[in-house]
């Protein structure tokens, strides 16, 4: 192995850097886990562009997949893992000890909250300091990941490609909405949104056993909805292409509205359109994040009418087992969702396309080996 791991550092914002730091001394319960692919997501632009809590230079990237590559003296027996095995490593570093985490919601741990100071940031390459000892290692767009005692970490039982494998996170946050929906097989499924959450919550849907599962995008958004075919997708719509979404949704189900919709894509007029494409007595899911932008509804005629359930969901719960799962089934190609690769050398080009969206890419993966 290397004594050095190169990494990305964003040194302000737009202004990526590649460096080399030494690999951390490992405590007795640690892991170090090779970096094979990371995929570039919606949030880390937000990043990128400077809107985060960090204010100082530091690896952003938390859609790692990857090897054991070292531990520490106890943390292969504890974790029941062997160096080189293939694992997933949860974006989240849970305190443990917090209310919400004693009752197994990770997702909303009152630690990660670096409003409380510097050191309170829990998120592989979201809210984690360069300066946080004991190494700067916190981020996915990096040759290593410096994987603390706390960190959850999942081994992949069946050989799965890195390509496929890097779309565990979203999927994860996929598995997790559509536990948030507690949707049955049989139960109708609308998705809003084809990127690369809309396109894991197809997947998860279907795998589920929804059906039918309808894709709703826009224009443009012509390669998202032929892979959300792929995924599982029974419908896949351009919803410019119809006169009222809501009446075709309704059309495709034979009068009544969806048993769940899931909105992935981040807009109000997405949300408005999950919401008013549920059945009565229905459940709406609210994933997509829109910059805390408001949403102008009507409670009473748009949820208390028809009794909808509205929920949110935040980052993968306890979805990595079942999402790994579902990579392992081969059921669907996840790896469609990858459509571009870039060494992590050439970062600056993969982010010019991903912001220009040229192409069309759905989800660009770095390789810090290429
Ligand atoms: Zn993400
Ligand atoms: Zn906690």
């Amino acid at each position: 192995m290397t004594e050095k791991a190169k990494a990305a550092v964003l040194m302000e914002p737009e202004h990526f850097v590649i460096r080399e730091f030494p690999l951390p001394q490992l405590g007795p319960r640690d892991l170090l886990m090779k970096v094979k692919l990371c995929g570039i997501c919606g949030s880390d632009i937000h990043m990128w562009h400077g809107r985060s809590q960090i204010h100082e230079p530091w690896i952003i990237g938390h859609e790692f997949i990857g090897e054991v590559a070292d531990a520490g003296s106890e943390a292969l027996a504890l974790r029941h893992l062997a160096i080189g095995d293939q694992i997933a490593v949860e974006l989240l570093i849970p305190c443990r000890q917090c209310r919400w985490c004693m009752e197994g919601k990770y997702e909303i741990c009152e630690m990660d909250n670096v409003s409380l100071g510097p050191d309170h940031g829990r998120q592989f390459g979201c809210n984690i300091p360069l300066t946080r000892p004991p190494t700067p290692l916190w981020g996915g767009y990096s040759q290593y990941l410096y994987v603390p005692e706390q960190a959850l970490v999942h081994k992949f039982h069946k050989q799965v490609s890195w390509q496929a494998g890097v779309t565990v996170e979203p999927l994860a946050t996929a598995q997790h909405a559509i536990d948030r929906s507690h949707i049955k097989g049989g139960e109708s499924c609308v998705v809003v949104g084809p990127g690369p959450i809309g396109l894991s919550v197809t997947a998860a849907a279907k795998h589920a056993g929804a059906e039918p599962v309808i894709l709703l995008g826009t224009q443009g958004d012509v390669r998202r909805l032929e892979v959300g075919c792929k995924l599982g997708a029974d419908y896949a719509l351009d919803i410019t292409q119809v006169a009222d979404p809501v009446a075709e949704v309704k059309r495709l189900l034979h009068g009544s509205g969806a048993d769940v919709s899931v909105e992935c894509s981040g807009a109000p007029a997405g949300s408005l359109l999950a919401l008013r494409s549920v059945r009565k007595g229905g459940t709406s899911v609210l994933i997509g994040m829109s910059g805390m932008r408001e949403l102008t509804l009507v409670p009473d005629a748009d949820i208390v009418f028809s009794e909808i359930t509205v929920a949110g969901s935040l980052m993968s719960g306890h979805g990595y087992e079942r999402a790994m799962k579902i990579i392992e089934s081969g059921r669907f190609p996840m790896e469609a969702m990858v459509t571009h690769e870039f060494p992590l050398a050439k970062i600056d080009e993969a982010y010019a396309l991903m912001t220009s969206r040229r192409e069309d890419p759905i989800k660009i993966a770095l390789n810090p080996w290429a």
